[in-house]
């Protein structure tokens, strides 16, 4: 039921995990929403995500909660282990009933998280092909401007554009995300592939040698598909695209030395896609005037602690919430509010993601996974 008392006409930028989850948590509020974004269809490329119940919670609630378990696979146990021997460092029960943190933790691919996502919003809302290349700010209207010359108003504009955010450069001038020094090799392959393995529905941390060398493993698409995330240091390769490739054979010498069954696992990958892992330190300010930040564009991270989307979620949210209260408090108050709940949140998970957990295995944050 629609609760807004006064509907707001919202500018979304991004139509990723973090855009679309903003737009379904507006509507639910009653107020109109459009989203712009650059590509010209909507895809996600071959690699596994973790929805733990911080963000299953938040999906729930906008009403994706079906379309999560319909693919997502519920692991029986978060592993963590040790990368020489393969002991087992600890043990995380998340989805044994009663639910520890109230929600299901899933594991996807992220196509099908996208997917969920997609479906549950209105098509007329997403604008594909439409890259903004400027921002106008008003006393009564916000504005974004898209290649072409085009230009789109509303009340408020929430730059929801990722990592290279235009939006946040354009309102804060901020510099460039740094390169972590690692990068991230990422395969997804058919479970009849490894089935000879025997590797449990778990999902299982490999430590490695140092804390930026590490491998996780876990089934995704209803156990019809493995996934691999092998993390290692390596400086003097920054690329980030979802699709380029990194050689089979880095892979596979980066992990011989690790216990059974892992040498054979990458073996099995092929060849991965090669991601360079980048971060920033949290940012001291979100909003300006009608605008504002979500997701990536403001709390990118390194993806240690899987928590990227699901703090993109939590935003999501928050935001919708605080901007109904914005007939009484006005827009600019509304996204204070907003960003006042987030920061010290999404400041303190940044700021855990890059630093050593302090436990091997434990729930570093209060979240749930130390994986990616
Ligand atoms: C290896 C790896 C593993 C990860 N694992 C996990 C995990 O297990 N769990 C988890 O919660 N998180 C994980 N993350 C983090 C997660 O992927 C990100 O935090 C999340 O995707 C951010 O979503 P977003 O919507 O903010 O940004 P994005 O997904 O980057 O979306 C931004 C959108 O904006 C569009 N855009 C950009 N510029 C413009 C423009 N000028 N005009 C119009 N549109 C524009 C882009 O095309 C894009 O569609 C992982 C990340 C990595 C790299």
């Amino acid at each position: 039921m629609p609760r807004a008392t006064k509907r707001l006409d919202v500018v979304v930028v991004g139509a990723g995990i973090g855009g679309l989850a903003t737009a379904l948590a507006l509507l639910k509020e009653g107020h109109r929403v459009r989203i712009y974004e650059r590509a010209e269809e909507l895809s996600e490329v071959g690699a596994g995500l973790q929805v733990s119940p911080n963000s299953t919670r938040v999906l729930e609630y906008l009403g994706v909660g079906e379309a999560l378990a319909a693919t997502g696979v519920r692991p029986e146990r978060l592993e963590s282990r040790d990368w020489e021997q393969g002991e087992l460092l600890g043990t995380h029960e998340m989805n044994s009933e009663p639910l520890r943190y109230g929600a299901y933790h899933y594991l996807m691919r992220r196509a099908d998280l996208l997917d969920a996502l997609v479906s549950a919003v209105p098509a007329e809302v997403i604008h594909l092909g439409r890259t903004v290349v400027d921002i106008e700010q008003g006393d009564e209207r916000a504005a974004i401007v898209l290649e072409g010359g085009e230009r789109v108003e509303g009340d408020v504009v929430v730059g929801a554009d990722g990592i290279h955010s235009t939006v946040s450069r354009l309102l804060f001038d901020v510099s460039k995300p740094r390169f972590s020094g690692t990068v991230a090799y990422r395969a997804l392959l058919p479970a009849g592939d490894v089935q000879d393995l025997d590797l449990p529905n778990t999902s299982t941390k490999w430590w490695g040698p140092v804390v930026e060398h590490h491998l996780v493993h876990y089934y995704v698409s209803s156990l019809k598909t493995f996934n691999i995330i092998a993390v290692v240091p390596e400086e003097g390769w920054e690329t980030e695209s979802w699709t380029a490739k990194g050689e089979p054979e880095e892979l596979v010498k980066a992990f011989a030395d690790y216990a059974d069954p892992i040498p054979e696992l990458v073996r099995r990958a092929g060849t991965p896609l090669k991601w360079a892992l980048h971060e920033r330190e949290p940012l001291e300010k979100w909003s300006e005037g009608r605008f504002t930040l979500l997701g990536d564009s403001c709390h990118p991270m390194v993806p240690f602690l899987a928590q990227g989307a699901a703090m993109a979620i939590e935003d999501a949210v928050v935001l919708a919430r605080a901007l109904s209260k914005a007939e009484e408090t006005g827009v600019e108050q509304a996204l204070k509010v907003y960003e006042t709940t987030r920061r010290s949140r999404t400041a303190h998970i940044q700021n855990q993601a890059r630093s050593t957990p302090p436990t091997r295995g434990s729930s570093a944050t209060g979240s749930t996974s130390t994986t990616p």
